[in-house]
C-alpha cells in the first residue's frame, strides 16, 4: 500500500543508524538534567536531518512527507525530545517559510535552516486574552507580547512569530464582526533587541528540547519580514500546523515502537517462578494488543504522509493521525510500563518511564487531542472529509 521506494527505505536505514549511534546513547542523561546538545543537533545539522525539507535548491535534501516522518520516527524511537527539535524546525519553520515566504526572505534564511541556524514557530500565547501584537510603523513592526512553549524558542536562530497587527470586518449573519488581523514575522533572534527567552524547565516530558518562553518588548522588526502577506497569519499557522501533525504523528509511534520493544525485551528477559513473563497469557496479549494499535497508527501516519505527497486535501487525515497516533503511544507506553512491573517507574535502568512521560506529552503538542477531534468532525460535517 504504501510502495516505499529505494529512497524511503534508504533514509529509514541512514535515520535509524544516525539515531542508534548518535542519539540513544544520549536520551537518558539530556532527559535527567534536562540538557539540550546543541553538539547533537550540529550533527543532525551535519548528517543533513536538519534540512530534510529544505528544497535541493536551498541547500537542502527536498525530501517528501513520507521519507521525511521515516526519519522522524527513527529519531523519535531514540528520544522524542530530539525528534521534537527536528520536527518543528523543520515541519512547522522551514515547510512554512518554503511555501509562503518572499524570495528574498527564502533566499535569506532556507540554506542557514539546512546547515546552522535552528528555527522557532511561537504560536502560543501566555495569554490569549493578551495576544502578542505587532503595531506598523512605517518599514518597521513593533512587536509586544509574551509566547508560551515554544520548541526550539530559547535556542532559536530564526523565530516565526504570529502576532495581531489590526482588526478586520466581516459580515456574520447580516451584522458586521470585527475579529483580530493575524500576521506571521520573522524575527532574527541576533537582531531582537527587547526579546528576552527562558526555557521553562521541570517539564513532565520531552525534557531536552528546549522549549520556553518569549518575551516581546517593543522589539522592532523590517516590515518586510512579514511571511506572506499582513493578515495572512492565521490561514498561513492552520496550513502549516495540519502537515506538522503528520509529522507528530510519527512522533508518537516512534515513541511507541521504542515502548513496544522494551517491553518485549523485559517480558524475554525477567523470570519470576522459574519462568519468563513472556509465557504468561496475560503479558502476552498486553504486548498483542500493543502491537496491533501501534501498526495500525503507523498505517494510518503513513497514509497521511501519502496524502499530502500526492498534493489532496489533508487537513483530516493529518489530524486522525495525530490523534490516533498519540493516544496510541500513551497507551503502549503505559502496557510497556505494566510489563516492567516494579521496575517500570524508575528511570533507571530500563528508559519505558521516560517512554511514558514523552508519549503523555505528543496528546498535547501541536494541538491536543481536543482541537484534533474538532478538525475531524468540522471536516467529516461539512462533508470535506479527506478523499480515499
Ligand atoms: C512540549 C511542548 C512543546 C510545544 N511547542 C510549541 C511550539 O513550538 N510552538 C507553539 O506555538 N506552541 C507549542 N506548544 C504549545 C501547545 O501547542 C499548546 O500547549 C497546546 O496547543 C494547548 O494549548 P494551551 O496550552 O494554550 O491550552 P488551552 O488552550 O488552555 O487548553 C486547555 C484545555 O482546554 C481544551 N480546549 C481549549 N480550547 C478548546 C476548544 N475550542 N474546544 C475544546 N477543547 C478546548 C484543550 O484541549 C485542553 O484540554 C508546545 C507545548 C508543549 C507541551
Amino acid at each position: 500500500m504504501f510502495d516505499v521506494s529505494e529512497r524511503q527505505a534508504a533514509t529509514r536505514a541512514w535515520a535509524r543508524a544516525f539515531a542508534d549511534e548518535e542519539v540513544a546513547p544520549r536520551a537518558a542523561e539530556m532527559d535527567r538534567s534536562e540538557r539540550y546538545d546543541r553538539a547533537l543537533v550540529d550533527a543532525m545539522f551535519s548528517a543533513g536531518l536538519m534540512g530534510m525539507l529544505v528544497p535541493e535548491g536551498h541547500g537542502g535534501r527536498g525530501a517528501g512527507m513520507l521519507e521525511y516522518v521515516t526519519a522522524v520516527e527513527e529519531l523519535a524511537r531514540a528520544d522524542a525530545s530530539t525528534a521534537l527539535v527536528m520536527s518543528i524546525h523543520s515541519s512547522l519553520v522551514v515547510a512554512l517559510l518554503t511555501e509562503f515566504a518572499s524570495d528574498v526572505i527564502k533566499d535569506h534564511t532556507l540554506r542557514a535552516l539546512a546547515d546552522e541556524a535552528v528555527g522557532a514557530f511561537a504560536l502560543t500565547e501566555l495569554d490569549p486574552e493578551c495576544p502578542t501584537t505587532a503595531d506598523g510603523d512605517g518599514d518597521v513592526f513593533v512587536v509586544n507580547g509574551t509566547k508560551m512553549y515554544i520548541t526550539n524558542g530559547p535556542v532559536a536562530d530564526l523565530i516565526v512569530v504570529f502576532t495581531v497587527t489590526g482588526e478586520v470586518e466581516s459580515e456574520r449573519g447580516g451584522k458586521v464582526v470585527k475579529r483580530p488581523e493575524t500576521s506571521a514575522i520573522l524575527v532574527e533572534a541576533d537582531h531582537a533587541a527587547g526579546l528576552t527567552r527562558a526555557n521553562v524547565t521541570g517539564r513532565l516530558g520531552m525534557r531536552a528540547a528546549p522549549v520556553g518562553r518569549l518575551e516581546f518588548r517593543d522589539v522592532r522588526v523590517p516590515a518586510a519580514h512579514v511571511v506572506g502577506t499582513r493578515g495572512a497569519g492565521f490561514k498561513i499557522a492552520m496550513k502549516v500546523l495540519d502537515a506538522g501533525r503528520v509529522a507528530a504523528a510519527a512522533m508518537a509511534v516512534g515513541i511507541g515502537q521504542a515502548a513496544l520493544e522494551a517491553a518485549k525485551s523485559r517480558a524475554l528477559s525477567r523470570v519470576t517462578g522459574g519462568r519468563p513473563i513472556a509465557k504468561h497469557q496475560a503479558i502476552q496479549f498486553m504486548i498483542a494488543e500493543a502491537a496491533t494499535r501501534l501498526e495500525a497508527a503507523r498505517a494510518l501516519t503513513y497514509r497521511a504522509a501519502q496524502v499530502v505527497d500526492a498534493g489532496e486535501p489533508f487537513s483530516e487525515i493529518a489530524a486522525q493521525a495525530k490523534l490516533f497516533a498519540s493516544e496510541t503511544a500513551s497507551f503502549v507506553a503505559s502496557r510497556s510500563l505494566q510489563v516492567h512491573g516494579g521496575s517500570g517507574i524508575l528511570a533507571e535502568p530500563h528508559p519505558v518511564e521516560r517512554y511514558f512521560r514523552d508519549a503523555r506529552v505528543t496528546e498535547i503538542i501541536e494541538g491536543t487531542s481536543e482541537i484534533q477531534k474538532l478538525v475531524i468532525a468540522g471536516n467529516e460535517l461539512r462533508g470535506q472529509e479527506t478523499s480515499r
